[in-house]
């Protein structure tokens, strides 16, 4: 009687715990409890302590005998044992556009996340191609070995004039292959980004197989290539092993390695073009880096053949590799009519200002640190951008020559929230020009072609007037350009 009185109020929507007998069950009447203050047997009327998914992200679960609901912020997910769990949307930090294979559990995270047994529906967690990446197949259309483990590499954080200490990090979305003893390519799949991978292939029983990773991301989501002097991928090679073998294939590219940072010049790739998808490029241009030690080529992007070029000595030079990146960004997403040629910061071409400037404020907004670095040994050198002003002159036109790092400057500050200026922007805005109007601007102002007038004419293009107070602040305040605030976005009072 009193367990059907208990489902009836759980399906007709009361709380469980209004049941639980105030002081301790005493007085509940029904007699046949071996102890007054233990819970009924099934208060919650089905739903276990452990839990139960009710939806993707619903999780119910029976708690001193209260029936609990959780809204799990990434997925509902249930366990081997049964036993239900909450998993948060920090899980996706590490799994990327390709999901993630842990055993035969697929985790996706397209748009939100989702967590499935691939066995229990009868198929296996495995790599399809490049632009699905892993997901439950039927095992038959996959190899019948499986190998297993995870790419990593080492990084070296980079300050104003110093490396840090080398430290493993992930291969993020890297390319793996297993070759056999003749070098043929028996599968290839791309690390997920936590930098876990698995493989599944065919070899004759005994044969002697390696894994090999390189410095490619495969994913539609982010094409790019890191190649050696001779257009080669780099490339780190695991000991050989016996096909069939279970044991984790673990990979780690020493910084020590001569081509350890070509890993790095991946990364920030992967880095950049996910900063592109949220900026809503939804559809990216593959970007044929190159990066060798000791190679003397300087640091340079060539729109021809999306081509981008690292010094030998730039490998680790994350703000070099995202302001080359930045030059691929103009390329293919903005718009840039640089003329090209030596620069080193002085007041040069406003084009030229505009295309090496905003390509330095992708370094700048994608880090969120106000430097350009170029690293080398005994320190190389650098330039802080959010205090320093490399200004123009009032007295001078909209169309004089401007520093570069103006550029970059006056680009950061609409960018930062709070830092040392009149502006509180944010990336999103500073974003929506250099994506939106820039390729299409209203007018041809300043200096013909792009220059730093056709951005600010379209900061009131896209944002209106109501930032005029703030923007005459910082244009002539701060770095003494003589914007006329007259554009086609509007008159400013
Ligand atoms: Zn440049």
């Amino acid at each position: 009687m009193r367990l059907a009185i208990l489902a009836l109020l759980l399906t007709g929507g009361a709380a469980c715990s209004a049941q639980k007998a105030p002081g301790g069950g005493d007085d509940d009447g029904g007699g046949d409890d071996t102890s007054p203050d233990a819970p009924p047997a099934d208060a919650c009327a089905g739903v276990p302590a452990e839990g139960t998914c009710t939806s993707a992200t619903d999780l119910v679960r029976c708690v001193d005998g209260a029936v609990q609901t959780e809204a799990c912020t990434g997925a509902c997910i249930t366990a081997a044992t049964g036993a239900a769990s909450c998993v948060g949307i920090e899980v996706c930090a590490g799994v990327g556009p390709l999901g993630r294979c842990d055993g035969d559990t697929l985790t996706r995270c397209d748009g939100g996340v989702a967590i499935g047994d691939c066995a229990a529906a009868g198929k296996t967690c495995a790599y399809t191609d490049d632009a699905v990446g892993y997901a439950c197949v039927a095992p038959a259309s996959v190899g019948k070995l499986r190998v297993a483990g995870t790419i990593r590499w080492e990084d070296r954080k980079l300050e104003p004039g110093v490396l840090g200490p080398p430290e493993p990090v992930p291969a993020r979305g890297g390319m793996v292959a297993l070759l056999d003893g003749a070098d043929a390519t028996l599968a290839t799949v791309s690390a997920a980004d936590d930098g876990t991978y698995v493989m599944h292939y065919d070899a004759p029983a005994g044969a002697q197989v390696r894994v090999v990773m390189y410095s490619r991301s495969r994913a539609t989501a982010r094409p790019a290539r890191v190649r050696d002097a001779q257009g080669y991928l780099h490339a780190f090679g695991g000991a050989p092993f016996a096909a069939g073998a279970t044991a984790p294939q673990d990979l780690l590219v020493k910084a020590s390695a001569t081509n350890g940072a070509a890993w790095n010049v991946l990364d920030n790739a992967v880095t950049a073009m996910d900063w592109l998808k949220a900026r809503g490029v939804a559809t990216l241009v593959p970007v044929y880096m190159y990066w060798q030690l000791g190679a003397r080529t300087g640091s340079y992007y060539q729109g021809a053949d999306n081509s981008l070029h690292l010094d030998g000595d730039d490998g680790y030079d994350d703000v070099v590799a995202l302001h080359e990146l930045g030059h691929y960004m103009q390329d293919e997403y903005s718009a840039s009519d640089n003329p090209g040629g030596a620069h080193d910061g002085s007041p040069a071409d406003p084009r030229l200002a505009w295309g090496e400037g905003s390509a330095t404020w992708v370094a700048l907004a994608i880090r969120n640190v106000p430097y350009y670095i170029d690293y080398s040994a005994g320190g190389g050198w650098w330039v802080e951008l959010e205090n320093r002003v490399h200004a123009a002159s009032m007295a001078g036109g909209m169309s004089q020559n401007i520093s570069e790092w103006m550029v970059a400057e006056l680009m950061f500050d609409t960018t930062d929230p709070a830092g040392e200026d009149s502006v509180d922007g944010s990336v999103e805005e500073t974003g929506k020009v250099f994506f939106d109007y820039i390729p299409r601007p209203a007018a041809a102002r300043g200096r013909p072609g792009i220059d730093l007038v056709e951005f600010l004419d379209g900061w009131f293009v896209e944002h209106g007037l109501a930032s005029c107070a703030v923007m005459r602040e910082l244009v002539h305040g701060k770095y003494k350009f003589p914007y006329d605030f007259k554009g086609p976005g509007g008159v400013c009072p």
